[in-house]
């Protein structure tokens, strides 16, 4: 039974692609022996990953990238991390670039007017749903110009007898969104409800090194307008000093009321460090919250702790809280004074 095939680059119909032994993301695995040199197209999750894994493994990789920023749907700071990331790596990467043409198996013509002599060609420009011959405008079930099978909240499709789940509909593509929303959807079937899915707090999880983790709202999403965003850099942080690993940060996107609205961790582990947060952004803790729990010291979790004991700080400074905070200052000043002036000292027990 066929999985949802890789998708073909953009441009392929023009680009001589067809001559070239071009390796997908499930043909990657295949080859036994290490390319002298490879061509990654696309700078997605699996783009990345894979690049950076070969260019360890001593592959001279290039990765050509259509789009202005890697991995787009992270923000634009873990976006110029994980490049930077890369390029420590040897990768050379291409950004705002495409394929024009393969002028032979082992020769690529790029649009920045240069031409990369090549081993292999590995394309990662995504998946596309295998919904073609299935009869789903027959059956009345909606798919939109991707061929992706549209769903309500509660994972219904337009035929209200069928239900859909994975990367068959336009969700994330992950495999926890796959199970989650699949047994959402197989309940909501079997048993008439209509429970829907959240959508907001879907954790996404780069495995490069270090990780890329994020959830919720980004610093650079329209939702975040109105937001606070904290962060602390990992060369503040003791775990990643001790590793020295200090390339990563944890930043908190907080509403209004100083809960956690949207996270992202670049460390090593991140996706375990996202999990905290995910529950954070699911059950509407705030930052001050977090900040009052104890964390096991030394770990990466240590920085959304402090990044947390920021918000904190920022309460016990301002607004109605700081000023309960002075007052209780001047109050407890006030009193040590008046034991003082009886005599008591300040160490004195307190009188009844
Ligand atoms: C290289 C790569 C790395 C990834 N890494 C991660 C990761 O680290 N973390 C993560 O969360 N996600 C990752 N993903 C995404 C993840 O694999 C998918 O989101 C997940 O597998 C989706 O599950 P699914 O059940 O919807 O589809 P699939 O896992 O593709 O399963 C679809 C199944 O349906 C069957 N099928 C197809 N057509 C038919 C038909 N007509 N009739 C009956 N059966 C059919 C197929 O044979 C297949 O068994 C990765 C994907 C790729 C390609």
């Amino acid at each position: 039974m066929p999985s949802s095939p890789p998708a073909a680059p953009p441009s392929s119909r023009h680009s001589g692609i067809e001559n070239v032994e071009a390796l997908t993301s499930e043909t990657f695995w295949s080859p036994r022996a290490l390319p002298d040199r490879l061509l990654v197209i696309g700078g997605g999750a699996v783009g990345c990953e894979l690049g950076q894994a070969m260019a360890r493994l001593g592959s001279k990789v290039t990765l050509v990238h259509r789009g202005s920023r890697l991995a787009p749907r992270e923000s634009r700071r873990a976006s110029a991390l994980l490049r930077a990331t890369l390029e420590a790596d040897d990768v050379d990467v291409r950004l705002n670039t495409s394929v024009e043409r393969f002028v032979s198996a082992t020769e690529a013509r790029l649009s920045d007017a240069t031409s990369l002599a090549v081993d292999r060609v590995l394309v990662a420009v995504g998946k596309r749903p295998a919904t073609a011959g299935l009869g789903l405008a027959e059956a009345g079930v909606t798919t939109d110009e991707r061929s992706r099978v549209l769903v309500d909240s509660s994972l219904r499709t337009s035929n209200p007898a069928i239900w859909a789940a994975g990367d068959v509909t336009p969700l994330p593509h992950f495999t926890h969104v796959a199970g989650v929303f699949g047994s959402l959807a197989g309940t909501n079937a079997v048993l008439g409800l209509r429970r829907s899915g959240d959508g907001a707090s879907i954790p996404r999880v780069l495995y490069t090194q270090p990780e890329i983790a994020s959830v919720g709202v980004s610093p650079d999403d329209p939702e975040a307008e109105g937001c606070t965003v904290l962060a602390i850099d990992h060369e503040h942080l003791d775990r990643a000093v001790a590793e020295g690993r200090t390339s990563g940060f944890s930043e908190l996107v907080l509403d209004g009321r100083g809960r956690v609205r949207g996270a992202s961790v670049v460390s090593p582990r991140a996706g375990e460090t996202i999990a905290e947060l995910t529950v954070a952004i699911t059950t509407g803790v705030s930052a001050s919250t977090l900040g009052g729990i104890m964390h096991a010291y030394p770990g990466y979790s240590d920085g959304v702790y402090n990044t947390s004991i920021r918000q904190l700080q920022r309460e016990f400074s301002g607004g109605a809280c700081g000023a309960a905070v002075q007052l209780l200052r001047r109050v407890t000043r006030a009193r040590h004074r008046a034991r003082e002036r009886l005599g008591g000292g300040a160490d004195a027990p307190p009188r009844a």
